[in-house]
């Protein structure tokens, strides 16, 4: 992208600008408001579903062993191209496990920390689940970037030898109540002025592509915002399958990625005055695992209708035995 500082100026004032207007059209003071690519996702999917999830649900879940594999897995490499000689065979299973070996060291805070109680108490499961799911992020990683590591690879979301790393932040100047953070696991390319850098995304398993083009753009608007800098391209990659997804980052899309985090922003001001009302409910597989599912009729009728099907296996409902009606209408 040509001038991408220009392009990340004009896109801080402009979101800036409409955060103020969504916040103020909002009747209640919402407080606190972190977006990121979560947030955005999960409001664009479903907005009366996002506004009804509450603190609880907007927030950080707090670390387990899904939550904590990407940076125990980012910690580990880290550590390796630290440690061993340039371009020394990498085991993922064994350079996570010693990683988790000596999480009581590396930090008290984070991902480390959670890790170093799990071993105080003993918590194998816990352990070994970590270890297994960082290990996939960590091979799917090096797999699909190729081994040795892209020399102007640099990872991000770690840090070597001090406090839990802290995620980049952008907050509006005037509205510091409203916080925007940026997710992306690593960047290819030195960050200059002229914008020639590519921020990484990696998944372990491939899924929803519209969410993926989602998470691309949302993370080239937050990357812009935190950096002052408008990214080239981002880059999607996928572990189980080895893709590499390129996204190349224009004025559309950083309006695309601007435009879900002011929509993500605008349905928590309104969560303060309406969580669930169904009138904008949008039905998808979201819906199986749905809170809100009982008394929404948008999605009771995804649910009941064919495509309940799609994106994997149907809910299975209790089905009375001697109910034959319904026994019929599970199985249609
Ligand atoms: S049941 Fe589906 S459509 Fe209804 S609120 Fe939940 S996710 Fe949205």
């Amino acid at each position: 992208m040509r001038d991408a500082v220009g392009a990340a100026d004009r896109l801080r004032t402009e979101v800036a600008t409409a955060f103020g207007a969504v916040v103020g059209e909002a009747g209640s003071p919402s407080g606190r408001i972190h977006v990121g690519w979560w947030a955005a996702v999960a409001a664009a999917a479903c907005p009366a579903a996002y506004r009804a999830e509450g603190e609880a649900g907007w927030g950080f879940p707090g670390w387990s062993p899904a939550t904590a594999a990407g940076a125990v897995a980012r910690a580990t490499l880290d550590r390796h191209l630290d440690e061993a000689p340039p371009g020394a065979p990498l085991d993922p299973l064994e350079a996570v496990r010693r990683w988790i070996r000596t999480a009581r060291d590396t930090s008290a805070d984070g991902a480390a920390g959670w890790v170093a109680e799990r071993r105080d108490e003993g918590d194998a499961g816990a352990l070994a689940a970590t270890a297994a799911a960082a290990s996939r992020w960590l091979a799917g990683f090096v797999r699909v970037l190729g081994w040795p590591l892209p020399p102007d690879l640099a990872l991000l979301n770690v840090a070597r030898g001090g406090p839990a790393p802290t995620t980049p932040t952008w907050r509006p100047p005037d509205l510091p109540a409203v916080s925007v953070a940026a997710g992306a696991d690593a960047r290819l390319g030195r960050v200059s002025g002229a914008g020639r850098f590519a921020l990484v995304v990696h998944r372990p398993s491939g899924g929803d592509d519209d969410a993926v083009r989602l998470r691309a753009s949302v993370e080239a608007a937050t990357g812009a915002l935190t950096r002052g800098i408008a990214p080239e391209a981002v880059l999607v990659t996928t572990g189980d399958t080895g893709e590499r997804l390129r996204l190349d980052v224009d004025a559309a899309v950083l309006a695309e990625g601007a435009h879900l985090l002011v929509e993500a922003v605008r349905q928590r001001a309104a969560a303060a005055e309406r969580g669930f009302d169904p009138v904008d409910a949008t039905p998808s597989a979201r819906c199986r695992r749905c809170e809100h599912a009982e008394g929404c009729p948008a999605g009771q009728a995804w649910l009941a209708g064919p495509g309940r099907w799609r994106d994997g296996l149907p809910a299975l409902l209790p089905l009375d035995e001697h109910d034959d009606v319904a026994r019929v209408g599970a199985v249609l």
